[in-house]
């Protein structure tokens, strides 16, 4: 198990201490621990965007399922990211996806993936969820003069591979539109993905499965899994459930000692959140970032933030391998230094939240979704590669229907549904981790 999951960072009785859970709407529906001796067709394990997902889907199409989540609902990554709701849930790069995948296979993944964002704003209307959806757009920004020509590079690769329109944005169009910072040299301006309160939007999925007639079970962690000919016996501190089918739906806090599947196959890594308190518009001005626009910087230890609809600054950042609480202290400190480099003018501002989570990658730096085991009973979807709001959303239902064969499996790219492969040694993930932020930190100053 990477030493990245130390075990401060499951404490599935306790909210992490976030900005969201302070601001969320309440869930309003029942989702009692689990009890008893119960059967499914199908049972999902994870309460977070893909398991809330899955579970809606197989709901409406009437499959009978229950779904265990070990703290609340929304507990785990999707209670407490940025909020993003936009592209991007791989690591590889476009250029090596085409390469090992072909053309064909990388234009369909980023189909999937446009069809994601798309399916968090249905959700969000269809099910009249109030999630602070914020107007679409994201900026990536060059965080050296060097990186300028690489964004014009990408908006020529977008255009010509993907058929993507982004704008190009010069100092003086970054100023205009609001988004300057000392440390930003050009911007790539994309018009996908917006914005969105991700507690809000996973208890508004979770109160939508209900209504559909899916059963959630929070505080029912699972703790023990057998296999029988017939089925899965699910333990967990309650009771048993037995279900025909299994989704695994735990992405970054998969558990490694409860089954065989994904042993070896995942790396968890931190994503860290501030946020502070919120900003006068006169306080905006003089720092001269008045946009609500998602922002990400072009370093590949990327800094991602934006403003709140009620004004605070969200700051994000990946990095760190210590996942104890002084870990987490010691990080907090990072992130409020890189976040005043960029961000001057409020140095004085007060930080009033500051929280961590679990991420996932797989070896291939791409998402799976498929079955794992031959008789295809158990699925999963997983690793989004810190992006899984709208993949996350997407790839629950994609996996959901896959088992019941509404979908047939070419709607999905192939890049979703190859082998997911094991790390070699994987006894050393954390210094494949601990060595991939060096040479990041060493490639993201130059
Ligand atoms: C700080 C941070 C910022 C991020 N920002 C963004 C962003 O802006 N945009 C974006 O697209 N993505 C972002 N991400 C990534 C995104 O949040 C995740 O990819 C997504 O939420 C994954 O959803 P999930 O449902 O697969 O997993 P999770 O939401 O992590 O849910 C997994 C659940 O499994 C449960 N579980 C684990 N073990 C058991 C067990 N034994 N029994 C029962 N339940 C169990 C956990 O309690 C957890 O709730 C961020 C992540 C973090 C941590």
């Amino acid at each position: 198990m990477p030493s990245t999951t130390h075990p401060h960072a499951f404490h599935f009785a306790t909210p992490v201490d976030s900005y969201w859970e302070a601001s969320a709407d309440p869930l309003n529906a029942a989702t009692p621990p689990f009890t008893g001796n119960e059967t499914c067709e199908v049972a999902v394990i994870g309460g977070g965007f893909t398991g809330l997902s899955a579970a809606l889907e197989l709901a409406q199409q009437g499959v009978e399922v229950r779904l265990l989540e070990a703290g609340h609902i929304g507990w785990g990554a999707s209670g407490r990211n940025g909020g993003f709701a936009c592209i991007g849930s791989h690591k590889l790069s476009y250029t090596s996806m085409i390469a090992t995948f072909s053309l064909e296979a990388t234009r369909a993944f980023y189909r999937n993936m446009r069809e994601a964002v798309d399916l968090v704003r249905d959700n969000l209307d269809h099910h009249g969820i109030d999630a602070w959806a914020s107007a679409s757009g994201e900026v990536t920004l060059a965080h050296l003069p060097g990186r300028v020509e690489e964004l014009r590079a990408e908006q020529d690769f977008l255009k010509h591979t993907f058929g993507e329109d982004a704008e190009f944005l010069s100092p003086g169009d970054l100023e205009a539109q609001g988004l300057r910072g000392p440390g930003f040299h050009a911007g790539l301006k994309s018009a996908v993905g917006f914005g969105i309160h991700p507690l809000n939007y996973a208890r508004g999925l979770a109160r939508a499965a209900i209504r559909a007639g899916a059963r959630l079970h929070a505080d029912s962690r699972l703790i023990r899994w057998e296999e029988t000919a017939t089925g899965h016996l699910l333990t967990t501190p309650g009771g048993t459930l037995t279900a025909r089918h299994v989704i695994i739906a735990t992405n970054g806090y998969t558990p490694e000692d409860i089954s065989a599947y994904h042993r070896s196959r995942l790396l968890p890594a931190l994503s860290s959140i501030l946020v502070t308190r919120p900003l006068s518009l006169p306080e905006r001005q003089a720092q001269g970032w008045t946009s609500p626009l998602m922002a990400f910087d072009s370093r590949k230890l990327l800094h991602y933030f934006r403003l709140l609809p009620d004004g605070r600054f969200l700051f994000g950042g990946r990095g760190g391998t210590d996942a104890s609480d002084p870990g987490g202290e010691a990080y907090h400190h990072v992130l409020t230094k890189a976040f005043h480099e960029l961000f001057p003018a409020w140095r004085e501002a007060e930080i009033t939240h500051f929280w961590r989570g679990f991420v996932c990658l797989s070896y291939d730096l791409v998402p799976f979704i498929g079955a794992l085991d031959e008789r295809q009973s158990v699925w999963t979807a997983i690793a989004y590669h810190g992006n899984g709001v709208a993949m996350g959303t997407w790839s629950g239902r994609a996996v959901s229907r896959m088992l019941t064969k509404k979908t047939a499996r070419d709607q999905v790219s192939p890049v979703l549904t190859r082998r997911l492969a094991k790390f070699p040694l994987p006894a050393f993930r954390p210094l494949y981790l601990k060595g991939a932020y060096l040479w990041y930190g060493w490639a993201d100053a130059r």
